[in-house]
């Protein structure tokens, strides 16, 4: 089966009891047992649900891999990755990360005793240089938040195998319709479903998907030990938006192109981030390793903080607001928003000045969303 078709039926045969052709919400807490031990493979949702399992499923499909797993958020899904490692253990990440990745790195895992140190993206040496006797994982994103920086994911892969250790990929960005780490010769991939993958602004979720097995396993006992698991309505909701996943990112990712260019051309715009743009640096590498460039287009403005504070102010039709990956256009305002949590040397390091705009392009119209930005830019 394809992408658009496995999207709509893998793991969702219709209900054997009714036909109802959707997956039903088991919107229940137990499983009735015939007799002691005897049951029809579920006997708690924390463990195991029904709508879960089919979600789960399909993500697994779409990726690629053998096993998937769905928590309760994207951070959640994070936790367990980490979870897999314990005391002592090293962590590399990608520098350009998610905030929410670096501060449960830094103000959660290292307390507690894991150790992290951060690579420059555009140095991919820079992660085996990186390896100590310790590192047991490398964690990056690609496409990166804000910058949108692509990884040669197949190179960081050679040095996480060689090494023996284990490649983490925040697939967030770029959803299994663009992209296929495990492919790539990643371990491990996970999503906040948050974002494209539902599309809807509509719940907090995550997943992992992976095809080693004992990974797998590691991961399955964490989340039933954790419990940090999403209930079957949500379940429910992000299945409703894979189900159009692959129309949706055709959609978002023309509408990015289109505003890429114009903004790159725009005299109030000092530089436009997105790998689909020809003079893009990361151009290349995208087209190599991706089937498509993704919707997120970052931007800085001329004039500093008070032309972000104008632009901002003048937006009516795409809405100043965390998230990303839903179908209405949203911007945020990196260096204060997504990661402020970032102590201010660091987002300067990693290029996340005061005057970046991240826009994430919905599937309005685009001449709509065109005049919108067109008129928050103005003079
Ligand atoms: C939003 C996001 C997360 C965190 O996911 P939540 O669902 O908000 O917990 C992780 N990685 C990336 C790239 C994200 O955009």
């Amino acid at each position: 089966m394809r992408f658009e078709t496995a999207a709509i039926h893998h793991g969702q045969e219709p209900d054997p009891l009714t036909g109802a052709v959707m997956v039903p919400v088991y919107q229940t807490s137990t499983f009735r047992q015939e007799a002691i031990g005897k049951h029809k493979g579920y006997e708690y949702s924390r463990t195991g649900n029904p709508t879960r399992k089919a979600l789960e499923d399909v993500l697994a499909f779409l990726e690629g891999g053998k096993y998937g797993l769905a928590f309760s958020s994207g951070v959640a899904a994070t936790t367990a990755v980490f979870s897999l490692l314990k005391k002592g253990d090293h962590v590399i990440c990608g520098d350009d990360i998610y905030g929410g990745t670096f501060r449960l790195l830094e103000k959660v895992f290292k307390p507690w005793g894991l150790e992290s140190s951060y690579v420059g993206v555009d140095d991919v040496e820079g992660f085996r240089r990186a390896i100590q006797p310790n590192t047991r994982l490398i964690w990056v994103e690609s496409p990166t938040n804000p910058l949108l920086k692509v990884i040669d994911l197949r190179r960081v892969a050679e040095i996480a195998r060689t090494a023996k250790v284990l490649l983490a990929v925040d697939n967030t960005f770029a959803t299994p319709f663009f992209q296929k780490p495990l492919a790539l010769g990643t371990d491990i991939v996970v999503h906040s479903t948050t974002k494209y993958i539902s599309g809807h602004s509509d719940i907090i979720g995550g997943a992992i998907i992976t095809s080693d097995e004992a990974v797998h396993e590691g991961l399955k006992f964490y989340q039933n030990a954790a419990g940090g698991v999403p209930g079957p309505w949500d379940c429910w909701l992000v299945m409703c938006g894979v189900r159009t996943l692959a129309v949706r990112m055709r959609e978002h990712e023309r509408n990015a192109q289109y505003l890429a260019r114009f903004l790159a051309k725009h005299p109030a715009v000092e530089r436009v981030y997105y790998p689909g743009l020809p003079g893009d640096p990361y151009y290349t590498i995208a087209k190599k390793q991706m089937t498509g460039f993704g919707a997120m287009v970052s931007f800085e403005l001329k004039g500093g903080l008070p032309a972000v504070e104008k632009f901002a102010s003048r937006l009516r039709l795409v809405f100043l607001a965390e998230s990303l990956g839903a179908v209405e256009s949203l911007v945020c305002y990196p260096y204060i928003m997504t990661h402020g949590s970032m102590p201010e040397a660091e987002r300067i390091k990693r290029g996340i000045k005061d005057n970046l705009l991240r826009l994430s392009v919905g599937i309005e119209n685009r001449f709509d969303l065109k005049r919108d930005l067109q008129n928050a830019l103005r003079e």
